[in-house]
């Protein structure tokens, strides 16, 4: 038996391709990213957000502020673009250097225009299950899972990892799909045991074979959201081996990662479309 295969860069592509028609009609559009310090990761990332923001038609401006950059300057920034009508969305890229507080930071960005969902008010719409920003993995993920027609309801989903930005909101969408969750993490006792009971197993513990070939149930939709960087190349963090256990399965790279720079361009799209409903609400 071997997987089907959920590739990323397809359904990525068709996304990227629906936010540019609806740019196109809706007018300009704007996305602000704001890069403290020069750490080489977050270069390349925000390189590529603005790549597909481009290609989108979204107007993208790049804010880069030195790493030595004083909290409360870097939250006037912050501010600045909140007040400015022509950005849309905003994007703190993450993580911050030390010693700035990166809670008071994102709690800086008008939730209104928080394109990454990290906001509390964000976060807890999402935990209270009324999503308005979800933060764009998760929110990818969920789209290659409908688009696989991978059902949830009543099925045992496990994810291990808890972040904020992967795991936790992760946990949150399946539960909201009526799925019976697990969130699994470096406490976990004997991880396999949850994970071999998972119809849906999502990984984002950032641990390269994390989960081995006989973690996986047989049949299971296997979502693998690792990125890690060993001599052998990018790996994730499930056995490529469990490609002949799995149902369906994703493969890094090409399989989560494109996902999430397409959801942060809908959330973008979104974030205008909110805030033109709050300007017509507040003429009426
Ligand atoms: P974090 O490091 O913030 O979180 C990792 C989570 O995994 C933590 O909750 C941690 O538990 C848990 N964990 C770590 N080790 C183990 C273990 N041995 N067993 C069980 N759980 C463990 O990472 P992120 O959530 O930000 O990212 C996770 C991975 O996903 C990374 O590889 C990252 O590069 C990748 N990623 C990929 C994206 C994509 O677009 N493809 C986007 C974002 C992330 P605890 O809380 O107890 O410490």
């Amino acid at each position: 038996l071997t997987a089907v295969l959920m590739e990323g860069r397809p359904l990525a592509e068709r996304i990227r391709a629906e936010v540019a028609d609806e740019v196109r009609e809706l007018g300009e559009i704007g996305l602000a990213t704001v890069q403290v310090g020069e750490d080489p990761a977050s270069t390349l990332y925000l390189r590529r957000k603005h790549e597909a923001a481009a290609e989108a038609g979204l107007r993208s401006v790049d804010v880069k502020v030195p790493a030595e950059i004083p909290e409360d300057e870097l939250l006037e920034v912050v501010a600045e673009l909140n007040a400015d009508d022509s950005i849309d969305g905003i994007l703190v890229q993450l993580p911050l250097p030390e010693p700035l507080d990166e809670a008071r930071v994102i709690t800086a960005v008008d939730p209104v225009k928080d394109v990454d969902g990290f906001h509390p008010f964000n976060a807890g719409e999402l935990y209270l299950g009324r999503p308005t920003h979800v933060p764009a993995t998760p929110l990818g993920i969920m789209a290659l899972l409908a688009e696989h027609r991978i059902a949830l309801e009543g099925t045992r989903a496990v994810v291990v990892g808890r972040s904020d930005i992967v795991g936790k909101p992760m946990a949150h969408l399946l539960l909201q799909s009526n799925a019976t969750v697990t969130i699994c993490h470096s406490r976990t006792d004997e991880l396999g045991r949850h994970t071999l009971d998972a119809d849906v197993l999502v990984v984002a513990a950032g641990v390269a074979g994390i989960v081995s070939v006989d973690m996986v149930k047989s049949g299971a939709t296997v979502v693998d959201v690792g990125i890690n960087r060993t001599e052998a190349g990018l790996v994730g963090d499930v056995d490529p081996g469990a490609i002949d256990r799995a149902g369906h399965i994703t493969p890094v790279p090409g399989g989560v990662g494109p996902m999430t720079v397409a959801m942060l361009l809908a959330n973008t799209l979104r974030a205008a479309e909110l805030r033109d409903k709050a300007a017509l609400q507040g003429m009426s």
